[in-house]
């Protein structure tokens, strides 16, 4: 039987950089996510977004990101377990814990839960019949910005995510329309600015009230939510961005003390159960804020309480990461 020092369930950028770290301490770390590919909500929501706010970078691409903090995580080599759901936990006793995927067994001295907003998936249009067009031509996130090039774009939506596409994607379109069922946006001011200022026609008071086409969307009818009035849009492609839900899933029956869809964690990381730390989305504390910077702080003190809870002859504090490159050298 094999033993870790650590398994991190969850490889978004919190499980990420968490990796880094315990590889940076020393440890045999195991990276475990149930989707296809590292990067968590950033891979999977929004890989060709430009993100603001991670300290160091006044801009930059989510997948760049997600690439910058693959080449810090794998540097030393963790074992990475792609496409595996952990489904259960189970304190073994003499400091070890067993986690069930729905592939195989692990074992580790101590776990980080990095599971963000657990398992999730984007909110769809209500209307069963638009199904037959997901995947062609009808998109609830975007891949790729290129494959949106010189297409007539219909985006549907008021939050960030429908105001931030329209944006990425004005000149890479041949024309974007924005429709939102109210005239009020639930996105940044400077955005819906930027979103005025742009080429993107913004029809408020517009909802959707069919695609057109046999086997792609050819066409969308919309209509003005106070008159009534229809008209036929000629797009080809459909983005409905109308947020996501998630579901903690499995998490839920593992024991821990939860706090709405989150983990309670000590200013340390520490969960309800010993040698069961949490980071990022998915740990809750007073005046938490979701966002990746605070993920990275938080994986950083997790970590690093781990790595003394699993080798007590290890400090919490881990020295400076260029001390020991000062070493090496
Ligand atoms: C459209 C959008 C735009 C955003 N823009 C910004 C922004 O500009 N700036 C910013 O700071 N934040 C932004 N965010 C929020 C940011 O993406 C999250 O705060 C961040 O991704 C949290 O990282 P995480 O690693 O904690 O969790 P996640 O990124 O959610 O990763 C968690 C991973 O855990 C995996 N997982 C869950 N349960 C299990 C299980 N049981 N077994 C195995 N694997 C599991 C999931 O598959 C996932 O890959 C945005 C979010 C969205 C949706």
């Amino acid at each position: 039987m094999e033993l870790d020092d650590i398994a991190i369930i969850g490889a978004g950028p919190t499980g990420l950089f968490a990796a880094y770290y315990g590889g940076f301490r020393g440890l045999r770390v195991k990276l475990i996510d149930s989707m296809p590919e590292l990067g968590g909500q950033i891979t999977a929501l929004y890989p060709e977004k430009f993100i603001y706010d991670v300290a160091g970078f006044p801009r930059v691409l989510g997948k760049e990101l997600v690439r910058n903090l693959i080449d810090q995580a794998l540097q030393y080599r963790p074992a990475v377990c792609l496409n595996e759901q952990v489904q259960e936990l189970h304190l073994e006793g003499d400091r070890r814990i067993r986690l069930v995927t729905d592939r195989q067994e692990h074992h580790a001295r101590a776990v980080l839960i990095t599971a963000g907003i657990g398992s999730f998936a984007p909110r769809k249009l209500p209307a069963p019949e638009l199904a037959r067009f997901e995947g062609k031509g009808l998109a609830y996130f975007v891949r790729s910005l290129e494959e949106y090039r010189d297409l007539d774009l219909l985006v549907i939506g008021g939050g960030d995510s429908a105001v931030d596409w329209c944006l990425n994607l004005d000149g890479i379109t041949r024309s974007t329309t924005l429709i939102h069922r109210r005239d009020r946006f639930r996105a940044y001011e400077d955005s819906v600015k930027k979103l005025y200022d742009s080429s993107v026609r913004v029809r408020t008071f517009h909802e959707l009230e069919a695609l057109l086409g046999a086997d792609r969307v050819e066409g969308a009818v919309i209509y003005d939510n106070r008159s009534k009035a229809e008209e036929t849009l000629p797009v080809s492609a459909v983005l409905a961005c109308l947020g996501f839900h998630s579901n903690l899933g499995p998490l839920r029956s593992w024991g821990l003390a939860l706090e709405d869809d989150a983990i309670r964690v000590t200013t340390r990381g520490e969960t309800s159960l010993p040698g069961v730390y949490a980071a990022g989305d998915i740990a809750a504390y007073p005046g938490k804020v979701k966002l990746i910077a605070t993920g990275f702080g938080e994986a950083a003190t997790a970590l690093n309480n781990a790595a003394a809870y699993i080798n007590p002859a290890l400090k919490v504090f881990p020295g400076h990461s260029s001390t020991l490159l000062d070493k090496a050298g």
